[in-house]
């Protein structure tokens, strides 16, 4: 059987989107969209540039160095880290990466910023929250996310833009929910507390996009509804 294009996949998920937005009433343009390009070449990605997306993401260092270091792409185009990042690995990603999504621990903060103390353009960073039960990475506490903002604030080579998070896997809508309005409740308590207004709330991807929308994102994370193999 063949599958149907990039191209078809991305008119597809425009339209859910849309209309998503519609029906709870939010703005298209508040909402950004990721295509998540691990495992898949760089034919296949430029295609999905040619229909109009400019945001990757990548979750392993050496696979999104090999594809895209030697790339004219790769001016073109923000390129997000968004997978469990290893501290030996984190120097590669500074240099490499527009922002690390998962930033989930101190001693990875602590050591990203050394890393980046000595760069002109600050690395974007979201800090990541965890909220679903069958993920590990993520700060566990609103009073560890806290300090983590804390900290963060302190740092000249880091920008702290927002929050990330994944939901359980699961076709559960309650339990996605739940889950990303955690997120956006402590995306709340860290401006309450910090008066810190973050623009980045990156939640949502292939099976859980339209939820995700509806409780506050702005950055969907999508792989297989972009690039198929679901
Ligand atoms: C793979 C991945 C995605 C995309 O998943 P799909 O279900 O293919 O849309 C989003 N976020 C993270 C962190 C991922 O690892």
């Amino acid at each position: 059987m063949k599958e149907i294009s990039i191209m078809s996949r991305i008119t597809l998920l425009e339209e859910k989107i849309l209309k998503i937005c519609e029906n709870c009433g939010r703005k298209r343009n508040e909402i950004k969209v990721m295509a998540v390009s691990k495992n898949h070449g760089i034919e296949e990605i430029k295609e999905v540039y040619n229909a109009g997306i400019s945001m990757f993401g990548e979750n392993r260092i050496q696979e999104a160095v090999k594809k895209f270091e030697y790339e004219e792409l790769r001016k073109n185009i923000d390129l997000h880290f968004i997978g469990n990042l290893q501290r030996n690995k984190a120097k590669k990603a500074v240099n490499f990466f527009d922002c690390i999504q998962t930033l989930d621990r101190d001693s990875l903060l602590d050591e990203l910023a050394v890393l980046t103390s000595i760069k002109e353009e600050p690395l974007m960073v979201l800090l990541e929250f965890h909220t679903g039960e069958d993920t590990k990475a993520g700060y566990r506490s609103l009073e560890d996310l806290f300090w983590a903002v804390e900290k963060l604030l302190l740092c000249p080579g880091l920008k702290l833009e927002g929050l990330m998070t994944m939901a359980p896997f699961t076709s559960c809508k309650d339990s996605q929910r739940r889950s990303f309005k955690a997120l956006y409740k402590a995306k709340e308590e860290v401006k309450k507390r910090f008066l810190l207004e973050m623009p980045c709330l990156s939640m949502g991807m292939t099976q859980d996009f339209e939820t995700a929308i509806e409780e506050g994102s702005t950055l969907l994370r999508i792989g297989s509804g972009i690039f198929g193999g679901d």
